[in-house]
């Protein structure tokens, strides 16, 4: 199949990008640009070129599909395919329509002209993936849209509206009807009026304060982009567009992506951004499976959690029925999602007659009657089992048939749960994080009896609500609480052997954790563990638990929940959000030292960092050969969309295998030989160890 095609319309041949989903720039479609090019300087009856893609995209910039494989750079590469259409004997018109982004945007600033169709959505993202644009976006869009317009574009990687755009010398005419025939007609009066061969290579980049305004640039950007070295390296870019001839620019853009593909950073992002497109892709379903539509949801439970999950179904236009129990927690709830809309209001990020309009589209209640027709129930009350079962058995008698039933709980059996109705296939895990409308993991949990249509919906109404689906099987905590168990008890532990509270948090922050392992427990609530641990306790009665844990529900036993009772690991002014070291945290965790015989030693940060993050990677790792994630890359997501991982470090699974998993092994027997050793946390994983010895890696 042709990704190109070549047409000619009397006097103007046209060269159609036809590459889906979003024009990807591939290597047959660079190819069959530059052919089409040739073919027009060789026909004597043409006179001017038009590249088009379609009316809703242009080209969303390189495949992706080529990521990681020789096509990528095979030649014609991105640059020598935009040098080739800039040096055309023809002038070569891009008509751009729809979207028009990355190695799109610059093969459009290539060519001589430029048509635009209303409302295109313009963007160089590559920052987003730890890179700059390469192929002449950094030296030709200056020149066009001026430097700070520019600069704002490249360093945010963010969206521009065409429209924002027309003042510039960036288009040449506008279409507002069928996007072919006008650059067509446009390509013709080109070649009417004689027009000279435009090359943006030929303009000038001016500013009047250059030095002034690149100093307040580089410290702006820098201090907003610690441990991420494209951003600094876009700024450098876009300078040399200024400082530079056009060829020396575009070389020191190109020595600058040169590095920057190779840097960790980049990796780490880009293995996110490929590892995000593959969560959809679940494992194991009948490919006849279709996904059911959900054009309403109910919700149970109106707390924390209920609240929050209505928020993102009211925000996709979905109506909501949320159902209580009480008037006064139905209020509460609704209030909640009332404050919602209106602060966004406040904030001026929606109009006035939005909000109103996607407030009324909840529907509070006391009554189940009213969820007798929703097409799904999410389900988010009490962590209780038996408060789970009482409304399970009250959905399965109330619920229309093929309504599909979730449960938000994030450690009970989901497979029990769904055992409280006649039809488990209809039932599934929807595990929100908090706040749930602002978090944008969701851990969808498959039963062993949830209907492959069912996964399929959840998934798929995951997008619709702008959230990153991760399927995991069942188990206690699924993915990410079973992996963060891990990570907090190793913390725990450190503290027993002489680490400080605020040494552990500082370490791992530094090392990028949005939130050290104790500030986090504060955020939380510590009670939730320690009701967890009582429950646990209450079923296995001779069950030991690790000392460091014990540690945890003496701070509880005095009442410190965390920013909730206004003490925890740290303590906290009122209303205030800051973690103030508080003695009474260093005095207790002391006196436990002496109860259970640690002397206190000397530990270093790396320490520190290294036995909660490979904490982390060795239950990953079981986790992995359990089946209950489906792949490495799906642990890496819950992680940085769920566990404030540092993106630049592509989540727990991918710096392991950047660091080697030899080396992680062999760190792992090291702390396996530490005396205090009291849980099978450094009993390597099977998978870890037969990967690290085959010489492979997770991802
Ligand atoms: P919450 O206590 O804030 O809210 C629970 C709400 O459920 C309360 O308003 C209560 O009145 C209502 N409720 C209780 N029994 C009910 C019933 N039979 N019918 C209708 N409403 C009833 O709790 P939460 O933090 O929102 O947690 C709810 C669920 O979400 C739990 O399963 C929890 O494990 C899970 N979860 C919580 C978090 C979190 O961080 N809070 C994160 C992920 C998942």
């Amino acid at each position: 199949m042709n990704h190109t095609h070549y047409e000619t319309y009397q006097k103007i041949a046209v060269i159609r990008l036809d590459n889906a989903p979003v024009n990807g720039l591939s290597h047959a479609v660079r190819k069959g640009v530059v052919d089409g090019i040739r073919q027009a300087e060789a026909d004597s009856s043409v006179y001017a070129i038009v590249i088009i893609g379609s009316q809703s995209i242009f080209s969303g910039g390189a495949d992706m599909r080529e990521f990681g494989t020789g096509a990528v750079i095979a030649e014609p590469n991105l640059r020598n395919l935009i040098g080739i259409v800039e040096t055309s004997t023809k002038p070569v018109v891009a008509a751009i329509g729809g979207t028009c982004m990355g190695g799109g945007l610059e093969l459009a600033l290539g060519c001589h002209y430029r048509v635009v169709a209303p409302a295109v959505q313009l963007a160089l993202p590559e920052v987003k993936i730890g890179l700059i644009p390469g192929a002449g976006g950094t030296q030709r869009l200056p020149r066009l849209i001026g430097l700070e317009a520019a600069l704002n574009m490249i360093v945010s990687g963010e969206t521009v509206l065409s429209d924002l755009l027309i003042a510039t010398p960036l288009f040449d005419e506008f279409v507002e009807g069928d996007l072919l025939a006008g650059a067509i007609a446009f390509a013709n009066k080109v070649v009417a009026e004689k027009r000279p061969l435009k090359r943006v290579r030929d303009l000038k980049v001016s500013h009047s304060k250059p030095d002034a305004f690149f100093m307040f640039v580089r410290n702006s950007v820098g201090a907003m982009s610690k441990n991420l070295p494209a951003p600094l390296k876009c700024v450098e870019a876009v300078e040399a567009s200024l400082t530079q001839s056009f060829d020396e620019g575009m070389q020191t853009e190109a020595r600058f992506f040169g590095e920057l593909c190779l840097s960790s950073e980049s990796k780490a992002l880009r293995h996110l951004f490929l590892s995000e497109k593959n969560t959809a892709k679940v494992e194991g379903v009948s490919p006849e499976a279709k996904p059911r539509t959900i054009a309403s949801v109910g919700i149970i439970g109106a707390g924390t959690m209920g609240s929050g999950i209505a928020i993102n179904f009211l925000l996709a236009g979905i109506p909501v029925t949320l159902l209580e129990t009480k008037q006064d927690a139905l209020d509460r709830g609704a209030k909640q999602i009332a404050d919602y809309f209106a602060e966004r209001v406040t904030k001026r990020k929606m109009k006035p007659e939005k909000a109103q309009a996607l407030g009324a589209l909840l529907k509070p209640t006391l009554s189940y009657n009213d969820l007798s027709q929703v097409d799904l129930v999410i389900e988010a009350v009490f962590e209780n089992m038996d408060v789970k079962k009482a409304v399970f058995e009250r959905l399965d008698s109330i619920c229309k048939p093929d309504a599909i039933l979730a449960s938000n709980t994030s450690t009970l059996d989901l497979n029990k749960i769904a055992s409280f109705t006649k039809r488990p296939q209809d039932v599934v895990g929807a595990h929100f994080f908090s706040p749930a409308n602002i978090m944008k993991l969701l851990e969808v949990v498959r039963g062993v009896k949830t209907a492959d249509d069912v996964l399929l919906t959840i998934m798929q109404l995951a997008k619709k609500i702008k959230k990153a689906a991760v399927v995991s099987g069942v188990c206690d905590g699924f993915i990410g609480n079973r992996m963060i168990a891990r990570y907090s008890a190793e913390a725990g532990k450190m503290l027993e052997e002489g680490a400080t509270v605020q040494q552990v948090d500082k370490a791992l922050e530094k090392w990028g954790m949005a939130m050290g392992p104790f500030r986090m427990g504060d955020l939380a609530g510590n009670d939730i563990g320690w009701s967890i641990r009582k429950g646990i306790s209450q079923q296995h009665p001779y069950y030991k638990w690790p000392s460091s844990e014990l540690l945890a529900d003496k701070l509880c036993e005095l009442g410190r929940f965390g920013q909730k009772t206004g003490a925890g690991w740290y303590s906290y002014a009122k209303g205030k959000r800051e973690a103030l070291v508080d003695p009474v945290v260093g005095a207790l965790v002391e006196a436990h030292r002496k109860e259970h015989g640690f002397t206190a030693r000397k530990i270093s940060n790396e320490e520190i960092v290294q036995r909660c993050i490979f904490a982390l990677v060795n239950e990953g790792a079981k986790i992995l050969e359990e089946g209950i994630a489906q792949r490495a890359s799906d642990i890496d997501i819950v992680y940085i969309f769920g566990y404030g991982f540092p993106p630049y470090r592509g989540g727990p699974m991918l710096y392991a295998d950047h660091l080697g998993l030899l080396a992680v092994q062999r760190a792992m027997e090291g702390f396996a030989r530490n005396d205090r050793v009291d849980s099978d946390v450094w009993v390597v994983a099977p998978l870890l160890a037969s990967l690290a010895s085959a010489g492979k890696t997770f991802n």
